[in-house]
């Protein structure tokens, strides 16, 4: 019997597109700043529970509905906006870090 795992799907999609996204619109993307990114847009978006056998799950982005994906890039973009504007590390911290 193999060991089931319920698994939000959600967190993979956000996983998949959100460096690029960070990437695009040149905000940081330490750590720190990824995950609240990351936090943020999944507290915003339903998630989306499958049942998996442990192993990898095949995300099919395709088969996503436009809407779907509409919906992932701007819970992705809000949360960029809102820690672009108040980052949970200081400024300083980052200059005394290079
Ligand atoms: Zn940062």
């Amino acid at each position: 019997m193999p060991k089931l795992v319920s698994k939000n799907l959600m967190e993979e999609l956000v996983d998949m597109t959100l460096d690029s996204f960070m990437k695009e619109v040149g905000v940081c993307a330490c750590p720190q700043c990824r995950a609240d990114v990351r936090a943020y847009a999944l507290n915003h978006l339903p998630p989306k529970y499958v049942v998996s056998t442990g192993g990898g799950i095949f995300v099919r982005v395709n088969a996503l509905t436009t809407q779907a994906q509409a919906d992932i890039a701007s819970a992705i973009m809000s949360g960029i906006r809102v820690v672009e504007e108040s980052p949970r590390h200081k400024k300083e911290d980052m200059e005394a870090a290079h």
